[in-house]
């Protein structure tokens, strides 16, 4: 229900030439250079992996421009691409419904990002899929516990880097992508940590990582297997260049998957692309309200 809500509020905020996004850019590159010496040496570990896949992932180019960088400035797109793209996000997964969604995805040619968590270690398969299907692999969580999560910064970045390393063990590096459990707009926070969502957008960039929050919702995270029609009357808008779309990959959301050939033909319709995210990708960034 929160997430309906907030779909107004966030269609409003996360639109192209939005002031707030964009005076966010400068910030984010500068604070580019600073790196922490942790993320440095989770690097250079990186290298000495003795996962024959994983040496064969790092050394491949996607691999290099998807992995974390704390040493790499990247001029970041806040207002978007020229073409028509839809960006379907995926975030909570993997999960049973991994490999329908991937499926899907294929029979469209459509790419997506992932922004997965550690919870189910039966589907971590399906990470290392995802990927050698074309799709980009971003991090959510370990645990998606919002107490543990947003506890300190501290604890917020020891989430993650614990599904960073979940990541690393199926595609063989962290990626640099990343999204915060309940978006960077997200109020529940403040009942942890007061003002933590304002030290955490300064914080993840200048740690060579890049939130990405959206501008459209699914509002598949509003009930459990809500109507398919629910979903696509939410996923389906005109007048977005870049959509960003939210999606949910879980147990419990099969009609998610119900849902996902209906709007993929809707923006195909409309002479939309379906891109994985990379570094060139229309970065939305919510308005922070903790
Ligand atoms: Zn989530």
């Amino acid at each position: 229900m929160l997430a309906v809500a907030m779909i107004a509020v966030i269609a409003v905020l996360c639109g192209f030439g939005v002031v707030a996004t964009v005076s966010f850019a400068s910030r984010a590159m500068s604070a580019g250079a600073q790196a922490a010496p942790q993320d440095a040496a989770a690097q250079g570990e990186q290298a000495q992996d003795g996962q024959s896949q994983g040496e064969q992932a790092a050394s491949d180019e996607r691999a290099a421009e998807l992995a974390l960088d704390p040493e790499r400035t990247t001029e970041w797109n806040y207002d978007g691409v020229e073409e028509k793209v839809v960006y379907l996000t995926f975030d909570d997964g993997p999960s049973y419904n991994t490999e329908k969604i991937l499926d899907i995805l294929d029979s469209y040619d459509a790419k997506a990002t992932f922004f997965v968590t550690g919870r189910s270690p039966e589907y971590r398969a399906s990470i290392k899929d995802a990927y050698e299907r074309g799709n980009t692999i971003g991090l959510h969580t370990m645990t998606h516990d919002y107490d543990k999560v947003y506890a300190s910064t501290e604890a917020f970045f020891d989430d993650l880097e614990q599904v960073g390393e979940v990541v690393k063990e199926e595609i063989g590096y962290v990626p640099y992508l990343t999204r915060f459990p309940g978006g960077a707009s997200n109020t529940i926070s403040a009942s942890y940590s007061p003002g933590i969502m304002t030290e955490l957008v300064e914080e993840v960039p200048a740690r060579g990582y890049q939130y990405y929050d959206w501008n459209v919702g699914s509002a598949d995270a509003s009930g459990i297997n809500l109507p398919p029609e629910t979903i696509v009357e939410s996923a389906c808008l005109e007048g977005y260049r870049n959509v960003m779309l939210l999606f949910h990959d879980s147990n419990t959301k099969d009609t998610t998957v119900d849902a996902l050939p209906q709007v993929i033909e809707f923006y195909k319709e409309r002479g939309y692309e379906f891109r994985a995210i990379d570094r060139e990708s229309f970065v939305c960034h919510h308005g922070v309200n903790n």
